[in-house]
């Protein structure tokens, strides 16, 4: 298993930097097992991108499944990840992916035992990537069963809460009911109507904090958050410190990690102990995203926290540590765009509905728009980049299904979305060739009307058609025509969600690798600061937070044996 790189008898505390859900679970794990832990976390508020996030965590052949009797096994979910990642079979660390797989189970099991967190299985959501090899339909995406924040104490005024999640809806509820703003907002009103819960979507923390009384009960990445928060607060053995940005990393002269400089309220500290960075990954750092994505601030932002900044990479950089890279094309980002939002920026499967389409500034299209996957890979193909890029869209769309926060047939807010009564005229309004744009909507509307994309495949990706689709527009829920002015179209940007898939070069137990492919003897990278290397070029939607607790698990067996 994963051996010491530092002395185990020492009295000295663990320093986790980063209370997202990996640093907290680690702390948890270490104080546990009969050690100490001091978590610095740079905000306010705790719970990373994680307590922004879904909360689903992916974890093949896993107890619930057992308990539930739905049939998996650790041979098709590992050749569910290798067929994800089988055309960069390079970027695979075979033994990262093998302990992973193997210690996932384990590791969701004892964190359910120890009273960190009521998992549950989310009902009928099928594998991201439906068509790979060893996809299940149902059973891998754990999450917590509904926690109420009371639990939390004066704890909860401190944990963030998801402004993209309806957080008091559960997971189950959502993906029945569809996470169409529009179709959310009526969603929103039957909840609240039913038990009196205060869904937090849209809202910012503060509000949402604000919103506590009663009932509170919390879901998604903020109540997976919650519920191991519930569980750290009753460890004494655990200093969580709020607003102690760490700065640097402390050296011996053999190049080992000793500690931690931080700057605390009251000034500096030095705090001394092995280190294990859960900063996550670079999406606020804008020199980082240029060298890992290639991307400008015009073309990208984040749904993550701002305090996700890279720091843990850049910190472990300065004394020498390697970072591992995933092509930007194989990188989980979104398309999405500018909104008066919590964050600023907005996504969602409005792009992936009837009556819309994607082109560069030349009024091309250049990939299956309705899927994210393949927006990435052609809009970032190193070869042929399509940026800037924009959606495009018609009447029909805007009186049925609205953008982000602007519900069906509502009005968009002018500096982000322009219209015109010709296409040629939008074009002009969003500096893209207008003739052309008014040519390629011509050529796709003659197939969209009978369903279909001979160019690029729009509406033949099997999870996009079930979730993201109008499932009242056939013959395909995801293709129509645009044939009723006004037209609409808006910039899009790249949008980050705290899994930048490179970040520094850890091995199978999360230690990290000097350039030199040394481990560096006293620091751990786990969560999204480490690169995705253990599932190579492939992702699914809960790897991130899978992996992430699975590390924490097996970080703290080894620096507490
Ligand atoms: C909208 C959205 C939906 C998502 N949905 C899912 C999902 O369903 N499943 C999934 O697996 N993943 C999902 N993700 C991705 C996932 O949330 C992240 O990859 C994951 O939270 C990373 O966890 P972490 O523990 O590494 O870091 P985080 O949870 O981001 O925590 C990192 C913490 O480190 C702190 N920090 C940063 N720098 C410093 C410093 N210098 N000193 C001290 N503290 C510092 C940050 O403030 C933060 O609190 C989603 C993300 C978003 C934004």
């Amino acid at each position: 298993m994963c051996r010491m790189t530092v002395d185990s008898t020492s009295p000295q505390p663990v320093i986790v930097v980063g209370a997202g859900l990996s640093g907290l679970a680690t702390a948890l794990g270490v104080a546990l097992r009969g050690g100490r832990a001091i978590v610095l976390e740079s905000s306010d508020l705790l719970g990373g991108a994680a307590a922004y996030s879904g909360g689903m965590v992916w974890v093949a052949a896993n107890h619930v499944e057992v308990r539930e009797g739905i049939d998996d096994d650790l041979i098709r979910g590992e050749a569910y990840v290798r067929d994800l990642t089988h055309d960069h079979p390079e970027l695979l660390d075979e033994e990262a992916m093998h302990l992973w797989l193997k210690t996932a189970p384990v590791a969701m099991e004892y964190w359910e035992k120890v009273g960190a967190i009521e998992w549950e299985i989310i009902p009928d959501l099928a594998d991201y990537h439906d068509e790979a090899a060893g996809a299940l339909a149902a059973g891998r995406y754990l999450t917590n069963a509904v926690i109420d924040g009371s639990v939390l104490g004066s704890w909860r005024q401190r944990l963030r809460v998801s402004p993209n999640f309806p957080v008091g809806m559960t997971c189950a509820q959502m993906h029945v009911k569809g996470r169409r703003r529009s179709s959310l907002a009526e969603a929103e009103d039957e909840e609240i109507a039913q038990h009196g819960g205060v869904p937090a979507f849209g809202k910012t923390d503060a509000a949402a904090a604000d919103a506590v009384a009663g009932s509170d009960p919390l879901t998604f990445g903020t109540g997976v958050v919650a519920s191991f928060l519930a569980r750290v607060i009753q460890e004494p053995n655990i200093d969580i410190r709020l607003s102690t940005p760490v700065t640097d990393l402390l050296t011996d002269d053999s190049g080992a990690v000793i500690g931690v400089r931080a700057s605390s309220p009251t000034g500096a500290i030095e705090l001394h102990g092995p280190v294990v960075l859960a900063t996550s990954t670079y999406d606020w750092n804008p020199e980082l995203v240029e060298e890992f994505l290639g991307l400008s601030p015009d073309d990208f932002s984040s749904l993550a926290p701002t305090s996700v900044t890279g720091d843990g990479i850049s910190m472990a950089r300065r004394i020498g540590a390697a970072v591992a890279r995933v092509p930007a094309t194989r990188t989980p980002i979104v398309p999405g765009w500018n909104s008066r939002s919590a964050t600023g920026v907005s996504n969602g499967p409005e792009y992936a509905l009837p009556h819309c389409l994607m082109v560069d500034r030349t009024g091309k299209r250049f990939c299956d728009d309705s899927y994210w996957v393949t927006i990435v890979q052609g809009a970032l193909n190193p070869d042929d980049r399509h940026l800037p890029f924009f959606l495009i869209w018609d009447e029909q769309h805007h009186h049925k299904y609205g953008l982000g926060l602007t519900p069906p047939a509502g009005e968009y807010p002018a500096e982000f979305v322009s219209s015109a009564s010709t296409l040629v005229e939008l074009g002009t309004a969003l500096g893209v060739d207008g003739e052309q744009l008014a040519r390629t909507v011509e050529d796709f509307n003659v197939h969209a009307v009978r369903g279909e994309d001979p160019a690029f495949g729009r509406g033949s990706v099997p999870f996009i058609l079930r979730f993201a689709g109008d499932p009242k527009h056939q013959p395909n829920p995801v293709l129509g025509p645009l044939s009723e002015p006004p037209y609409y179209g808006t910039r899009l940007k790249f949008v980050g969600t705290g899994i930048g898939s490179s970040g520094l070069h850890a091995d199978a137990c999360g230690h990290v690798l000097h350039e030199s492919g040394a481990v560096i003897p006293g620091l751990h990278a786990i969560g999204s600061v480490a690169a995705l290397t253990t599932m190579g070029s492939g992702y699914n939607s809960g790897f991130a937070l899978g992996r992430g607790l699975t590390l924490a698990y097996l970080v703290a067996q080894e620096l507490v044996p």
